[in-house]
């Protein structure tokens, strides 16, 4: 897997991800959404770059302008809920992109550190030959990024795969590493060293799901 974590180029992203991250800010659910779609809009953008391109004519009211433009079909695919706004910013984008949903939740048994991935809704388009972008905020264990993979398989095998992420753990970006093949492209805003024993990421953001739509009763 080649992981491009853009946190290694100071950009503008750096202000998005520390007012995700900042207690005093990211309390303010609109903005916490919005900067997660701004993350994404440039995530998506880095990604962009290494998309197939060909060239085209389009008529002006003057003439003609030849450009080269993205020829890949691309579906989104996010993990409900956290994943929306980071859904939307690739969206902003990629606005003739297909979309794929997927619900996942971390199931607890007895133990509260141990849990298994529980994937029950799925809508997703014909992937055959098309670029998938395979999205998820919090990439803590990895385990929901994989087991989405899995769920997907089904529906056709992708030309190409792309993982888009905001804040990675360690951890899960070796698990994730195991599971993808070398041609997968992981972009990544920033990347934490651990997690702690509830498999949060440490300093992380915490919960992207209640930060943006309120907090759930059910842990
Ligand atoms: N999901 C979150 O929302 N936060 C984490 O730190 C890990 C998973």
């Amino acid at each position: 897997m080649q992981i491009h974590d853009l946190s290694k180029t100071n950009s503008l992203l750096n202000k998005f991800i520390s007012e995700l991250r900042d207690v005093s800010i990211q309390k303010d659910a609109m903005r916490f959404r919005r900067n997660i779609e701004r993350v994404g809009e440039i995530l998506g953008y880095e990604l962009s770059k290494t998309l197939t391109y060909s060239h085209q004519e389009v008529n002006t009211p003057l003439g003609t302008s030849t450009i080269s433009l993205p020829d890949e079909a691309i579906v989104l695919c996010s993990i409900l809920r956290a994943g929306i706004p980071l859904h939307q910013g690739l969206l902003n984008y990629f606005d003739k992109a297909e979309n794929a949903f997927i619900s996942a939740y971390r199931h607890h048994k007895d133990d509260p550190k141990s849990f298994e991935i529980m994937v029950e809704y799925l809508a997703c388009p014909d992937l055959d030959g098309k670029t998938l972008i395979l999205a998820d905020p919090m990439l803590a264990t990895g385990q929901s990024m994989v087991a989405t993979f899995e769920a997907l398989k089904p529906f056709g095998t992708p030309k190409s795969i792309h993982l888009v992420s905001v804040i990675g753990a360690s951890e899960g970006l070796d698990f994730v590493s195991e599971h993808f093949n070398q041609d997968v492209h992981l972009w990544i805003a920033t990347v934490d060293q651990k997690l702690n024993d509830k498999s949060y990421i440490v300093p992380g953001l915490g919960d992207a799901g209640d930060l943006a739509f309120g907090q759930k009763l059910q842990n």
